[in-house]
């Protein structure tokens, strides 16, 4: 892949990413806050605080899990990934291919 080509997909993926963190993050943010108010309403005396944190942290590491393999699919499906090591050119180590030329993961040439 050569750099023009990388920088236009690195230009996409960033263009489609943060219109998906449009909605995203506002409906993370939004159940977040919302159990707030849940946790407010639900009596003292209920026996099912247990299974409500258990719900609670299912979300949060849920959410971890699906951000992460979101993003990795996302980022093979960009063709973003270094071609020697597969490990993702985006963010920093995307800068430093760029800069560079190389993958800052395995030190091979990023681009033709
Ligand atoms: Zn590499």
């Amino acid at each position: 892949m050569r750099l023009d080509e990388y920088l236009r997909k690195r230009d996409e993926f960033a263009l489609q990413e943060k219109r998906f963190n449009r909605v995203y993050l506002p409906v993370f943010f939004g159940l977040l806050i919302g159990n707030l108010f849940v946790v407010k309403a639900i009596p003292e005396s209920w026996g099912g605080w247990w299974l409500y944190l258990i719900g609670f942290f299912a979300l949060l590491f849920g959410n971890l899990w699906f951000t992460t393999r979101r993003e990795k699919r996302r980022v093979a499906e960009a063709g973003l990934n270094c071609r020697s090591c597969r490990r993702p050119l985006v963010g920093v180590p995307g800068d430093l291919a760029v800069t560079t030329g190389r993958c800052a993961s395995c030190g091979g040439q990023a681009f033709d």
